[in-house]
């Protein structure tokens, strides 16, 4: 008999059954396939048919598996029996907790409807969660976005109707050279990886420029170790230094920005520096052919960049001819940034070479015609093939706004933006500022707000403001002290609330926000502002706090009534074009997530709660004629809901199935939707895929999508006229005049041309008493405070050294095993440090939200999280340290709100080790208790 070869299974079945939906892990949503065994999830894969991920998974994705499995889930409503901060809490019915809702914030609604303060954290349905709050009627609405990185989306939308991440994205298929700013690991963590490999693949240069040299700057092809906060600094050198060699694309300028456009420059003009307008209100440029001015959108005109014009005795000047005059000043040059912003000058004025010769030497063409929007046919595509993307690095500053609005400035004068090779928008966007709504924040009792919350003030009349010119929110988001807030300043809400600034509130509602840990600055602050009371009445300062998150984060010990979540894999979501879509450049595209399992405790999606919430309290939309619910929950909301006629939260099979964009609701989308993979796309055709705010195709494609409804082509705004309009309020112009102490910093930071200003905090301390720069840096294989709690995961962030330079390690001496006390104007802590040598020579720098309470997230009390483990936030405040002015003016972009979490400075000293890091708070009492010391999960055999 011959030799038998063993029968060895080389791919075992691990499920019985693949259902497709979107990934959570963090918020880049790809497309997974989740294989259960027995009704339980036995693995997770990527979904090779996504346009998001193409099958490619990451550590978090992969690790879902523990996280739907995770101890510290909730597993019931419960209303608290203790003190707030306690832990202690008993169950209650469904029933219960929402007719306690109910009972707490039905006589807000009619009465005093701002007295419910709405906040949501990390959550995706946003179109639904701001139409409920508006519905309700109070104005006291955001998500996280002002904590996080509005200063990039603000800019961005402001200067060119769209920014980076889900609003936009390098080509990658043709860019030649991409510089990356400030970019955490975890956000659009796929999308980047899967793109930086293509860049790779064909020898695409990729720059970093970041402080620190970690994730996708260690794989970047060169590396400049920027100074925090300078980063606008290096940026206009870089345009001083393109405009010198006369190295910029003045045919797109002429056409596409509003670099011709004709500002008045009379000083004593009430009118000065806004745009020279024609009878209709429309900007004008000076025709080159006429030598006269014309609408900037006449067919054939030519704009001038270069000559003026005068009227009424007045002269008005391009715009283009103001910038150039600004940034070729000297103070620009590299020798005069190249110290403060720790690179050499050398080193700046060989980046603008490198981006000049890529743009125009590499230039690429597509042979395809368009027509824009003037009626002019071009015959090619022509590309400048060069990249850009950042995001919390560059945002995260007071000085913010200006900055990106001066990446945009680059990036425009390069002629990248919407062009092949360059940066590209994703539906909906490109959307300029003006299409977006004005902010609405007037509360009526018993009815809805008049309109959406969040959008963009274009003066000061647009303001949220009383009759007496105070704030009419409680974040005072859209006030003197940040107009541009258009995410709102959830950072301010727990103080302000607490100070009764601009007044109390009665109802604290929030979503999947951690305030009590990780997502506040100064936590042991607002800890004791979550836990103070009126010592008149023995109540609590802010009376009622009703939090829904899906497990036992620091947050929960801290609230009144716990809404319980679900998991995202037990749970309908809309990843919508409403919304936070998963567009690509070539496409718009949406998903959803459906129950891929069933929840095994008494818990609802948040979305649902809210949704029977809105019927119970009989809000506008909600209820029928009768009173009886609209939508039973919120896959029938997903469903049925039009926002405008015809157009609901997803696009595809509406009507009869058949129809994209536009259609009646179907009652089958959603089974359509998980038949093909939980995502849909519609792509954009060719002759509309580049120079998408100016295409005619472009634009009849989005109209004919629903994405708007007529087109509305626009103008890069390189001049940011509504940021003129507050200056000249500043100056004493109009009827809308700002407080007096205000007066002299708008004017200063409201520039309607991107400048640099130094970090606010900065100026505000002694620098040689805290001469280093702090920051925190996402990881890849953590998403904000949920991954630190996954058993997987913590095996690779299960603690978080400070990380220190060379210069200073060996300054101070400091040997592996050491500690550091960090002291800030604001708290001290002490932590374990490690050595790194890819770092700026002024900077310390941690991993973000590795740090746990000890007794949250059903961790064991002395977990490497609780006892080594810490968090930069306590050495930072939501103020400014006092100036001797009589005001605290708060630690956020002037422009926008934006928190500035990276303009922290400190100094270390070398200390004994202590036990645990500090400071140390007592451990928390958690509802749900401690998980097993061992965790394994294992399905079948
Ligand atoms: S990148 Fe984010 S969404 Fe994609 S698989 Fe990883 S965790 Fe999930």
């Amino acid at each position: 008999m011959g030799h038998q070869e063993p029968h060895i299974d080389l791919s075992p079945r691990v499920s019985d059954t693949i259902r497709k939906t979107t990934c959570y892990m963090c918020a880049c949503r790809c497309g997974i396939d989740v294989h259960l065994k027995q009704g339980r999830v036995a693995y997770i894969e990527g979904n090779r048919d996504h346009p998001v991920n193409r099958g490619v998974l990451c550590a978090k994705g992969a690790a879902g598996i523990m996280q739907v499995n995770a101890p510290s889930r909730l597993r019931a409503p419960l209303r608290r029996v203790g003190p707030r901060g306690s832990g202690q809490f008993e169950e209650i019915s469904w029933d219960e907790a929402l007719q306690t809702a109910v009972d707490w914030m039905a006589p807000l609604r009619a009465n005093a409807p701002e007295k419910l303060a709405f906040f949501t954290g990390r959550d995706q349905s946003q179109s639904l969660t701001s139409w409920w709050a508006q519905q309700f009627g109070t104005p006291n609405y955001a998500a996280h976005g002002g904590f996080c990185s509005v200063n990039m989306a603000a800019a961005g939308i402001a200067t060119m109707g769209g920014a980076f991440w889900e609003f936009g994205q390098p080509d990658w298929e043709r860019t030649k050279l991409l510089l990356l700013f400030g970019v955490a690991e975890d956000h659009d963590s796929n999308p980047i990886k899967i793109g930086l490999g293509k860049l790779k693949a064909r020898g695409a240069r990729v720059i970093g420029i970041n402080p620190v040299r970690s994730g996708y700057n260690a794989v970047a092809d060169d590396w400049f170790a920027i100074t925090p906060g300078t980063d606008g600094l290096l940026i206009l050198s870089l345009v001083h230094c393109l405009l010198k060699a006369g190295r910029i694309d003045l045919d797109y300028l002429a056409r596409y920005t509003n670099a011709p456009l004709l500002v008045n420059e009379d000083p004593d003009s009430p009118e000065n520096g806004l745009f020279l307008r024609d009878a209709q209100g429309k900007p004008l440029v000076l025709d080159r052919a006429s030598h006269l001015p014309v609408a900037f959108d006449a067919p054939a005109v030519k704009p001038d960049l270069a000559h003026g014009y005068r009227r009424a005795g007045i002269t008005h000047r391009p715009v283009f001819r103001i910038l150039a005059d600004r940034y070729l000043a000297p103070e620009h040059a590299p020798e005069a940034v190249a110290e403060r912003c720790g690179i050499p000058a050398s080193r700046i004025r060989a980046l603008a070479a490198e981006l000049a010769r890529v743009a125009f030497d590499e230039a690429i063409e597509i042979d395809q015609p368009w027509t824009d929007f003037r009626g002019t046919r071009h015959a090619k595509m022509v590309g400048r093939p060069v990249a850009m993307h950042a995001m919390r690095g560059i945002s995260a500053h007071s000085n913010g706004f200006q900055t990106a609005r001066a990446l945009h400035l680059l990036q425009i004068l390069l002629g990248t933006v919407e062009t092949p090779g360059g940066f590209r928008f994703k539906p909906p966007y490109p959307k300029p500022m003006e299409a977006h709504p004005r902010p609405h924040a007037t509360a009526t009792p018993g009815q809805p707000l008049k309109g959406p919350h969040l959008g963009f003030p274009l003066g000061p009349e647009d303001l949220a403001l009383d009759a007496q010119g105070n704030p009419q929110r409680i974040d005072k988001a859209f006030s003197w002290e940040n107009p541009l807030s258009a995410h709102g300043l959830m950072h301010m809400v727990i103080a302000n609330a607490h100070a009764g600034d601009p007044y109390r509130i009665d109802t604290l509602f929030l979503y999947m926000a951690n305030m009590a840990w990780n997502s506040s600055m100064g936590t042991a602050r607002v800890i004791d502002m979550l836990t103070d009371t009126d010592p008149d009445t023995g109540e609590y300062v802010i009376p009622r706090i009703i939090y829904s998150d899906a497990y036992s984060s620091e947050m929960v010990a801290y609230a009144d009534l716990i809404l319980p979540d679900t998991t995202y894999l037990e749970r309908h979501d809309c990843i919508s074009l409403l919304d936070r879509p998963i567009s690509e450049a070539e496409a718009a595209a949406d998903a959803i997530r459906w129950p891929v399992v069933d929840p095994d405790r008494d818990v609802r999606g948040f979305q649902s709660v809210l949704i029977d919430l809105g019927a119970r309290l009989g809000l506008p939309g909600f209820v029928t004629e009768d009173g009886s619910p609209v939508y039973a929950d919120y896959a029938d909301y997903i469903t049925n809901h039009q926002r405008r006629p015809g157009i609901g939260p997803l696009m595809g099979f509406r009507g009869d199935g058949t129809e994209t964009g536009r259609g009646a609701p179907n009652a089958d989308q959603l089974a359509r939707y998980i038949e093909t993979g939980s995502h849909f796309q519609a792509h954009i055709p060719p002759a509309a895929q580049f120079f998408k705010p100016w295409n005619s195709a472009y634009q009849d494609w989005a109209v004919g999508l629903g994405l708007y409804d007529s087109p509305q082509p626009y103008l890069f705004n390189l001049w940011l006229e509504p940021l003129r309009r507050f200056q000249l309020a500043a100056e004493g112009h109009g009827p809308h005049q700002p407080p007096d102490h205000l007066r002299a910093r708008i004017k200063a930071t409201m520039d309607p041309l991107p400048i640099w200003y130094e970090p606010f905090e900065q100026s505000a301390i002694d620098q040689d008493a805290y001469p280093l720069h702090a920051l925190t840096q996402r990881p890849m294989a953590m998403y904000h405070s949920w991954g630190s709690q996954n058993a997987w995961l913590r095996q690779i962030h299960g603690e978080n050294p400070l990380y220190l330079p060379t210069n200073l390690w060996d300054e101070h001496r400091f040997a592996e095993g050491d500690w550091a006390r960090v002291t800030s104007p604001h708290g001290a802590i002490t932590v374990p440090v490690a050595h790194m040598a890819a770092l700026n020579p002024n900077t310390i720098w941690t991993w973000n939200a590795i740090g746990k309470r000890a007794g949250a997230w059903a961790l064991d009390p002395k977990a490497p999280e609780a006892t080594r483990g810490f968090l930069l936030n306590h050495l930072i405040h939501e103020l400014l340290p006092p100036k001797g002015d009589g005001h605290r003016w708060a630690n956020s972009d002037p422009v926008t709100g934006q928190a500035a979490w990276f303009d922290l400075r400190v100094r270390i000293e070398k200390v004994p080790a202590p036990d645990r890091t500090q400071p140390a708070f007592a451990p928390l009492a958690s509802p749900v208790g401690t998980g097993p010391a061992t965790l394994a999960w294992k399905i079948g055999k």
